[in-house]
């Protein structure tokens, strides 16, 4: 039985990709990345500059897009380190990487 997929995100890295194909596929959202495997039989361009697509069935497009708008909604309500500039949830008090509180001062 054939299903028709549909690309419903350009993710700017693999590492993005990766961990949005996680947060969907624990959703129970079948997804498929495009781009990887083409960057990898080139072999020049490093992973970080080609976009990677995400692709998920017609049938759960809908679920799919919604769970990616809360996703970026959550990121943008995250927060940027002073002490190393890492980017952190909205739901982390502390700085994952060095610890830092989230009020602290530069
Ligand atoms: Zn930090």
């Amino acid at each position: 039985m054939s299903q028709t997929w549909c690309k419903i995100y350009d993710a700017g890295n693999a590492l993005e990709a990766h961990s949005l194909k996680g947060m969907l596929e624990a959703q129970q959202i079948e997804v498929q990345l495009s781009g990887e495997g083409l960057a990898a039989a080139a072999g020049e361009l490093p992973a970080n500059v080609v976009e990677v697509g995400l692709w998920v069935k017609a049938s759960q497009q809908a679920s799919a897009q919604r769970l990616l708008e809360q996703y970026e909604r959550a990121d943008q309500a995250g927060w940027v380190c002073s002490g190393c500039g890492e980017h952190n949830g909205s739901q982390f008090e502390l700085c994952w990487r060095c610890g830092q509180d989230r009020l602290a001062e530069p």
